[in-house]
Formats: structure tokens, sequence, C-alpha cells
């Protein structure tokens, strides 16, 4: 992309550096239940949202397939 006015550029990057914090920011629906938050799992968890990187990452991958598909 090309930017011809300077502030353009940096209001532009701002943007995206908003969006990186927001994507990375807890969500607040992601209340701690003591059940773990991969959809279809359901198991107890004691220290976190989920009961094991498995489904961490499971859950990480589906949040990123909903953004794509609304960017898309
Ligand atoms: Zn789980």
């Amino acid at each position: 992309m090309n930017f011809p006015d300077p502030a353009d550029e940096a209001a532009e990057r701002e943007q995206q550096l908003i969006e990186i914090v927001l994507a990375n920011r807890p969500k607040p629906t992601m209340t701690y239940t003591g059940l773990c938050h991969n959809g279809d799992c359901g198991e107890k968890t004691t220290k976190g949202f989920f009961c094991c990187s498995e489904c961490r990452e499971d859950y990480e991958r589906i949040e990123r397939a909903k953004q794509q598909r609304k960017v898309a």
C-alpha cells in the first residue's frame, strides 16, 4: 500500500497495533468457569481456561477461523 500522507500511514499503523492488542486481550466472555473453554470438551480445569494445551490450540484455531471469516 502507498501512503502519500505520513499522518495517514501513522494512523494506519496505530490502527493495526490496536487490533493486535485487542486480539490478544482476554475476551470479556472468557470468565473462569472451572470448565475447559474448548467447545465440545467440557473437562474440569483447575488452572486456567483450558484443560490442556491441545484444547487451547483448538480454541485459538477456531477463533482465528471466525475472525478470518469476518474479514473475508
Ligand atoms: Zn479440554
